[in-house]
């Protein structure tokens, strides 16, 4: 059980953000959602996740984007025995028309959030003598797609990186891993279907299993049930020296 551990998700308001801390809150965990909007409904989400599961649960505004915030996150939660780099965004256009602004703003939340929180997480991990660092990559953090050029460029550092903070924890009861999922059906996606609709004239439907699962030989996609899942194995003892490396959760994608 993860009793008494508190686990810091970035980017929890939705999707598999939200998803990954109703499982570490499922296994006994206190959780920290977080995201850069301060809504009514995104404290209400932190009360009804604490109500179903009997865990301690709190909503803390911070901007990804911004450096400071992300180390204001992890100080002002207090703990952090497990961090979840889970925020991201994506835009999709060929680079050479790529918006500088998008690129810098994908490199900022995909990436450079993980440096920061993971600065700030350490020497939390460390004093409490036990730590976590859950990264979640992308199937894009292993292979590429035209038109994504931040987003894959993002996701490769962030495998990068989680190789590094593991070397440096390597002797500590500090492990630092991440989570490549292929397609898992959450708004980021969903933002993704109309256009797409468009452009090859086909129906939403149609974009979803020639398109998107195009690449997913199991033709499903994944659950966020499922991120969680992996998150709350991580967290298991049976992961102890699992560290410094990717799990996937694609449907065979990356096996092509
Ligand atoms: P989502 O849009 O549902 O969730 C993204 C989360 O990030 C939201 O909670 C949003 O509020 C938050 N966020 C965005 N900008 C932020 C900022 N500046 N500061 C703080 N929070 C911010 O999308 P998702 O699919 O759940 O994506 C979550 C993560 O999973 C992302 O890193 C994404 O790249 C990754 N991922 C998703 C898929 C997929 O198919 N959905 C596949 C592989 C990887």
């Amino acid at each position: 059980s993860l009793k008494g551990k508190t686990a810091i998700i970035t980017g929890s308001n939705s999707g598999i953000g939200l998803g990954v801390a109703h499982e570490l809150a499922r296994a006994g965990a206190d959780v920290v959602l977080n995201s850069f909007t301060d809504r009514a409904e995104d404290h209400k989400l932190a009360e009804d996740l604490a109500a179903e599961h009997s865990v301690k649960a709190r909503y803390i505004q911070a901007d990804m984007s911004k450096g400071d915030e992300c180390r204001k996150l992890i100080e002002t939660a207090g703990a952090c025995d497990i961090l979840v780099n889970n925020a991201g965004i994506q835009h999709v256009a060929p680079i050479d028309e790529f918006p500088v602004e998008k690129w810098d703003a994908i490199i900022a939340i995909n990436m450079s959030s993980a440096f920061h929180t993971t600065a700030a997480a350490l020497p939390l991990m460390r004093k409490a003598g036990w730590g976590r660092v859950i990264n979640i990559a992308s199937a894009h953090g292993l292979t590429a797609s035209p038109f994504k050029s931040a987003y894959v460029t993002a996701k490769h550092g962030i495998v990068g990186m989680t190789k590094t903070v593991a070397l440096e924890t390597a002797r500590e009861q500090i492990t630092c891993n991440a989570i490549c999922p292929g397609y898992v059906l959450t708004p980021l996606v969903e933002a993704q279907i109309p256009d797409t609709a468009k452009k090859y004239d086909m129906s939403e439907d149609e974009v979803k299993q020639k398109v998107i699962l195009e690449r997913q030989p199991s033709k499903e996609f994944a659950t966020v049930e499922q991120i969680g899942g992996t998150a709350v194995f991580l967290c298991s003892s049976a992961a102890e020296q699992i560290t410094g490396t990717t799990i996937s959760v694609d449907g065979g994608w990356t096996a092509l």
